[in-house]
């Protein structure tokens, strides 16, 4: 360590004692000011609001940015005449390998390199793909985290517990991390004894939240119902960044006897959407950017229980702008309007690259596992379980057993599935005693090291088993 690092690691915990509005940049405070105000806003205000925002970059674009600057030629696209959001379906969507191929045409030429950030998301199939953001962005995305957690109770100075892929290597495997507020514990550590006592620090620490993913505030509670440890109480529990699957909002609520809030984002930043104090809906952002969702025929989903691809504008991302961005991400339209009385656009479901999820059958037949629910009975003696998929028709379905598990539980199990996926799909089962996490400690519900068939890569129709 040179004394620049020292001095920082140095003084990293008295920085952040300094309010937020200083230490989280300037960003942090002037948008969180917004958003408490427009969240009350008219439904005709938060449409102005939206498309002066949305001219705006769009402009930045066609000035600065040479992808944009080329393609609106091309296309014949002014952004001077853009009247509403539907005006956009004039471009073309933009997929990850466009912005792989030629990402240095997507970066403004009047913002320097000492202004920008760079990040990688996850990725498909194993390609992470690289991406620019403004400096200070963390601040306003904190202010946006923030205003969604108020739903759920919390207030700013609030500490919470943080269980979400920070592998805290020091020999208890927690820690208190200054920046976030938050005490973390290591989620890539969930052995009995660690779990046990992250619970008793947790309870003595009286920390009102959980902030983790699904699948790390699940393995918490299997850990905790196998050592009967009653669970620490929190005002809410905040988990996103994986999909929900269908049975696991159930669990966690019930178990911990507190709210599940959900919320969609990704580190785009084009769209996020987050539950409220009322309803588990989506609430989508229009502060935000602008969310499309797109139908496979091509058309945009606007009625409720629509479904489609997820396709977002972003709308503060001046260094490297998205503008009709195809997530891989699904969703389904949600009701008209929320009894919270927000005039945000709404969304019933969404779903996280959801074509990685897909299995495929004997018949190149596509088997969605939506529907699964991972907390039938049939479940009761599994600690975890993974799918994994190699061979079209065939899948292996990885357990991480409970010590109760027997035979008997395997013919269940596979006996429940051979209902579900019909006789495409051959299955076979095996037992380990980890099943690991990503670099990035999420949990992989499905991995299929297999392309999706040529013939339905694009569009074509998708068997969702039956609920
Ligand atoms: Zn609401």
């Amino acid at each position: 360590m040179n004394v620049k690092q020292t001095l920082k690691s140095f003084l990293r915990p008295v920085y952040y004692r300094l309010p937020a509005s200083i230490c989280y940049g300037p960003l942090f405070s002037p948008t969180l000011k917004l958003l408490e105000e427009s969240q009350h806003w008219s439904e005709d205000r938060l449409i102005d609001y939206q498309l002066s925002k949305l001219r705006t970059i769009l402009r930045h674009c066609a000035a600065h940015v040479p992808y944009y600057r080329s393609l609106f030629k091309t296309v014949g696209f002014d952004p001077a005449k853009v009247r509403s959001t539907s005006d956009l379906k004039a471009l073309p969507l933009l997929d990850k390998d466009t912005i792989r191929d030629r990402l240095p045409e997507f970066l403004a030429e009047n913002i320097g390199s000492r202004r920008m950030l760079y990040f990688t998301t996850g990725g498909t199939m194993g390609k992470p793909l690289g991406l620019y953001n403004v400096r200070h962005a963390g601040g306003r995305e904190r202010a946006f985290n923030y205003v969604q957690w108020e739903r759920a109770g919390f207030k700013q100075g609030d500490r919470r517990a943080m269980l979400r892929g920070w592998a805290v290597k020091n020999p208890q495997h927690w820690t208190y991390d200054a920046s976030e507020r938050a005490f973390v514990f290591s989620n890539f550590h969930m052995t009995r004894d660690n779990v046990a006592n992250y619970a008793r620090v947790m309870k003595a620490k009286a920390l009102p939240f959980l902030h983790s993913y699904p699948s790390a505030v699940i393995d918490f509670a299997r850990h905790l119902q196998d050592v009967g440890m009653e669970p620490p109480r929190f005002r809410a529990i905040l988990a996103a960044s994986e999909n929900l699957y269908p049975g696991q909002r159930e669990f966690i609520e019930s178990f911990f006897g507190a709210r599940l809030f959900s919320w969609y984002g990704h580190t785009e930043t084009a769209i996020l959407a987050a539950e409220c104090e009322t309803s588990n809906y989506y609430h989508i952002f229009p502060e935000y950017g602008v969310a499309e969702v797109i139908k496979e025929d091509g058309s945009t989903a606007e009625r409720e229980g629509e479904a489609g691809e997820l396709v977002g504008t972003s709308l503060d991302n001046f260094a490297m702008p998205l503008i009709r961005y195809r997530t891989d991400d699904w969703a389904v339209v949600g009701p008209e309007k929320c009894a919270c009385g927000r005039n945000y656009k709404l969304l019933k479901d969404t779903k996280g690259r959801w074509r990685q999820e897909l299995l495929v059958g004997r018949l190149d037949n596509l088997i969605s596992n939506t529907a699964l629910n991972m907390h039938g009975d049939c479940f009761d003696n599994v600690h975890q379980l993974q799918f994994y998929q190699r061979e079209k028709g065939k899948v292996e379905l990885r357990i991480k057993r409970k010590p109760a598990y027997s035979e008997q539980d395997s013919k269940r199990i596979v006996a429940a599935l051979n209902e579900k996926m019909g006789d495409t799909m051959e299955i076979s089962l095996s037992f380990h005693d980890e099943i690991p996490l990503t670099p990035r400690g999420k949990f992989r519900f499905v991995i299929r090291e297999l392309e999706l068939p040529r013939s339905v890569k694009e569009g074509s129709h998708v068997e969702t088993l039956p609920r």
